[in-house]
């Protein structure tokens, strides 16, 4: 993701690539009293099949619930994936409580645990990218990337990312070269089954779950990740 100049709707960055060890200028206090960027996001806020996990074994919810009020669907290149929904009453995320925080902050989606960084990915792996409209707050702090995106098993998370991202690249690649609208009806039905609406163990590891769902998505679909 990557958020959204409002009035242009494009990127914009700082033109940089960083790793996990860089600094960047991303600290913003831990976005005390404001929650700007939980607001107005359109379908911008895509959930990928561990933001799925977390939040439905932390919450105790399956996804069919929790397409009654807080997620919903939308199409990336054809292919269906599940993003945060914004209330119709004020625009925000349906996550957002009452004093403006998080509610789901411990389990949060990637995308919102790392904004305003984003994410590039490069064949040889994920590099971010600094947002430089996408917070509001002045006199940001500098700070570590990998820090600031606080993300458990850090190396493997981004394995994970980037596996997820061609392999979803790969079904888009097909879709779009397929004659009719078959063949994406079939990926994102496959998708939506295989990724989100299959049962996950909530007490054994995700990666591994996810791995063995993968490598026979790669099978069934034909893709190559190399
Ligand atoms: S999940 Fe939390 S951090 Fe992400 S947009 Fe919603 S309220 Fe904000
Ligand atoms: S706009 Fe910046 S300070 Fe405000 S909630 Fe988002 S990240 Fe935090």
């Amino acid at each position: 993701m990557e958020q959204m100049d409002r009035e242009t709707g494009r990127y914009v960055t700082d033109g940089r690539l960083y790793s996990l060890n860089d600094m960047v200028k991303a600290g913003c206090g831990d976005c005390e009293g404001c929650s700007a960027c939980c607001r107005g996001m359109g379908n911008s806020v895509t959930l990928n099949p561990l933001d799925s996990f977390l939040i439905t074994s932390n919450l105790g919810k399956t996804f069919e619930m929790l397409l009654d009020g807080y997620i919903e669907l939308g199409v990336e290149n054809g292919l269906i994936l599940p993003h945060l929904k914004m209330r119709e009453t004020d625009d925000a995320c349906a996550f957002l409580n009452e004093s403006g925080r998080c509610s789901i902050h411990r389990f949060r989606p990637g995308i919102c645990r790392i904004f305003p960084l984003g994410r590039d990915y490069k064949k040889d792996g994920i590099r971010y990218i600094f947002l430089v409209n996408g917070c509001q707050k002045k006199n940001r702090t500098k700070v570590k990337v990998q820090k600031w995106i606080d993300t458990p098993d850090v190396q493997e998370n981004e394995r994970f990312l980037w596996k997820w991202h061609f392999f979803c690249k790969g079904l888009q690649t097909k879709i779009i070269q397929g004659k009719d609208g078959e063949m994406a009806k079939a990926a994102s039905m496959y998708v939506l089954k295989t990724f989100y609406l299959e049962d996950y163990e909530s007490q054994a590891g995700f990666y591994g779950q996810f791995q063995k769902r993968l490598d026979q998505g790669l099978r069934d679909w034909d893709i190559d990740l190399q």
